[in-house]
């Protein structure tokens, strides 16, 4: 089954002398259980992709579905709702709020949500991710790599259909990369989920399925069960 996917996607910002074509005509799926990289230059489309996909920008046009439900029908409410049910989010700026304990961040999306919590998933998502005894610590008193594992356990708390990752290693050292990709991994073999992430880590290449380069706002290459080698 296909968990996300663009078809004939076209992101245009601003207009006449000013016009940026950020996406020209962009058709991928995502596998449901797929962890798949987006990588290439900057400016290549990446994010806007990306943003487009989780419903956080419009695209210009064409068709972007999350499972089945294509976001152009929806209204903005409806877009709302369907991101905070359906998509789970990890960014490079890690978003955790200053006040709150690492598990209020985490079961944040579900209090919003007003959902019940499945303690079950929740403690056997925190102890895959090693965070059992970081839970009562607020964001300051963690590292990057626990706070980027605490953003992934927000993401994860909810059972999303789909985790999306902007640069989700962007701001880490190589060994908590390492173990951000490695939850990453998990999150697709030992709970399912559907993992999609914008990434300039070469590294991503060893754990994810499938790398899609995007250059000049369109797909280029694609690879399969991808090296690092193959994306230096
Ligand atoms: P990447 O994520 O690969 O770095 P982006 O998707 O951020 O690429 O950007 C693609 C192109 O669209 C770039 O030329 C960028 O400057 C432009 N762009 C992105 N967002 C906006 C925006 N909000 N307004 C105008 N141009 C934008
Ligand atoms: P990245 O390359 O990591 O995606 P950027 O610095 O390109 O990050 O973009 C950061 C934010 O600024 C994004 O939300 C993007 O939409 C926006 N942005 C990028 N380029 C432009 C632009 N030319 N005009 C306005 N907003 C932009």
């Amino acid at each position: 089954t296909v968990a996300a996917s663009a078809q004939h996607v076209v992101k245009t910002y601003g207009s006449g002398d000013t016009e940026v074509h950020a996406l020209r005509d962009v058709s991928i799926d995502f596998q449901a259980g797929q962890f798949t990289a987006i990588m290439g230059p900057s400016g290549s489309g990446k994010s806007t992709l990306m943003h487009c996909l989780a419903g956080l920008d419009n695209a210009t046009s064409g068709v972007v579905r999350i499972g089945d439900v294509g976001l152009m029908g929806l209204s903005d409410k409806e877009v709302t709702r369907m991101r905070r049910d359906r998509i789970g989010f990890v960014f490079q700026a890690f978003n955790l709020v200053p006040t709150l304990t690492a598990k209020e961040n985490i079961t944040l999306p579900i209090d919003i949500a007003g959902r019940k919590l499945d303690e079950e998933w929740f403690d056997a998502i925190v102890g895959r991710l090693g965070l059992g005894d970081r839970l009562t610590h607020r964001p300051s008193e963690l590292s990057g790599g626990q706070q980027q594992r605490v953003a992934c356990a927000r993401a994860l708390v909810g059972k999303p259909d789909i985790i999306f990752g902007d640069e989700p290693t962007g701001n880490l050292d190589s060994r908590s990369s390492g173990e951000v990709l490695s939850i990453l991994r998990a999150a697709v073999d030992e709970f399912s989920q559907t993992v999609v992430i914008v990434t300039h880590d070469p590294r991503a290449a060893a754990y994810a399925d499938r790398v899609v380069f995007l250059a000049d706002g369109q797909l280029v290459r694609e690879l399969y069960s991808p090296s690092a080698d193959d994306v230096f």
